[in-house]
């Protein structure tokens, strides 16, 4: 099979692999569709010495195909079923696995991290991580279930988006836009916040009620002009940047909650004098458990609703370097690998 390897430095190359065969408990998955994420970024920009002396190991965390081997144990998933894969193998066994948590077991094991990833044309999942697609759900919507779109549902989640609540949504990459689409069809009024104009007309494109170019107008301004002096009831923090994370704490009306799911920047910006008085709610958010994975597939599935507009790129995976190129310029909006 062909898989991506970083080699450093923003360089990465297309190698053959022997197909992997599934062990005990273990499913082989045929990718149709698998994203490029900010974090498969953060790894390939790194420098050539991170990879010295290393095995070969394929990026990518956001699998999405059809089985197709099974390994012994498994009972459940079958030859041919639609799946996507959660994001993270767990032990199975500990308090956080059986809560659905595996990002949160002592033995994580991420996609691309320890273990082989999905860009390549077959991944190895653990049974308990295969969450079925319905026909109606697209392979590149199960893409973004399994990271861009499952972080966005997550927060939203914590967030508990409703017609009543005013959110503003900050950076309009792939997962603020998942934001957009997800918030947009909880009843919010959205709010989007970027710096890149692409990307601000894709978050108008695709149903914010508001986009704002903070390089062309003072955001927090904006925001209070749409929102009222107040602020906006929610936030939805996902470019990781300094300015964005204190926009998201200034832009909140007393009582109003943040949640935060942008990294790659490790500046400490807010202050907690910031929050005490008006007494804001700020929460981390870190991928989805599995359960929310199944809600959000029949979340797609009920209100007819697919993630495909965010995709601005598809490649085949013979063509990684380009891909990785393209999304590296970080002004698209989803890059997909495809095997259709
Ligand atoms: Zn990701
Ligand atoms: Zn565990």
């Amino acid at each position: 099979m062909k898989g991506v390897v970083f080699l450093g430095n923003r360089q990465a190359v297309v190698k053959d692999f022997p197909q992997p065969e599934p062990g005990f408990g273990e499913v082989l998955v045929r990718m149709q569709a698998t994203g490029i994420c900010g974090s498969d970024l953060h790894v390939y920009r790194r420098g050539a010495e991170h990879f010295a002396g290393r095995p070969d190991r394929i990026p990518g965390h956001e699998p999405s195909g059809v089985v197709e081997a099974i390994g012994e144990g498994v009972s459940r998933v079958k030859i041919s079923d639609r799946v996507c894969i959660n994001h993270y193998r767990g032990c199975g066994y500990c308090k956080q696995c059986a809560a659905g948590y595996f990002q949160w077991c002592h033995e994580a094991r991420g996609y691309g991290g320890p273990i082989d990833g999905s860009h390549a044309d077959f991944v190895l999942a653990d049974e308990r991580n295969c969450v079925p697609l319905s026909q109606s759900v697209s392979f590149a919507d199960g893409a973004f279930i399994a990271c861009a779109g499952g972080t966005a549902y997550s927060a939203m989640r914590k967030l508990d988006v409703s017609g009543n609540a005013i959110i503003a949504i900050f950076g309009l990459g792939p997962v603020g836009l998942s934001g957009v689409l997800l918030a947009k069809a909880m009843g919010g009024y959205v709010i989007g916040v970027d710096v890149i104009n692409a990307r601000v007309e894709l978050a108008q494109r695709i149903g914010a009620d508001v986009a704002i170019n903070a390089e062309k107008e003072d955001a927090l301004n904006a925001i209070r002009d749409i929102a009222g002096s107040d602020g906006c009831d929610l936030a939805f923090e996902a470019s990781g940047s300094s300015q964005g994370r204190l926009n998201a704490v200034k832009c909140l009306r007393r009582g109003g909650k943040a949640a935060f799911v942008g990294i790659g920047n490790n500046e400490p910006v807010i202050n907690p004098t910031e929050f005490i008085g008006r007494e804001l709610t700020l929460m981390g958010s870190f991928v989805l458990p599995l359960q929310q994975s199944y809600d959000l597939v029949n979340f797609l599935e009920r209100r007819k609703l697919s993630f495909a507009p965010i995709v601005t790129h598809r490649f085949a995976i013979t063509d990684g370097e380009e891909a990785y190129q393209t999304a590296d310029a970080s002004r698209t909006g989803k890059v997909v690998f495809t095997w259709d």
